[in-house]
């Protein structure tokens, strides 16, 4: 799994549940090295990654 804001590797997964409707499982994970965070969703053939609010640095 790549970060897509920073495309490093170094993410941990923070947590994960499903979405039984939507028929995914989506994975929440937190880049380590720039702190930006996005889900990962898959299911039924496919998955795709979705960004969700980089964190700013002020
Ligand atoms: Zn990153």
């Amino acid at each position: 799994m790549k970060c897509p804001y920073c495309g490093s590797e170094g993410v941990e997964a923070v947590k994960s549940w499903d979405m039984p409707k939507m028929g995914y499982r989506v994975t929440h994970y937190r880049c380590k090295n720039c702190g930006g965070l996005f889900n990962h969703y898959v299911g039924r053939g496919k998955e795709f990654v979705l960004r969700v609010g980089p964190r700013r640095k002020t």
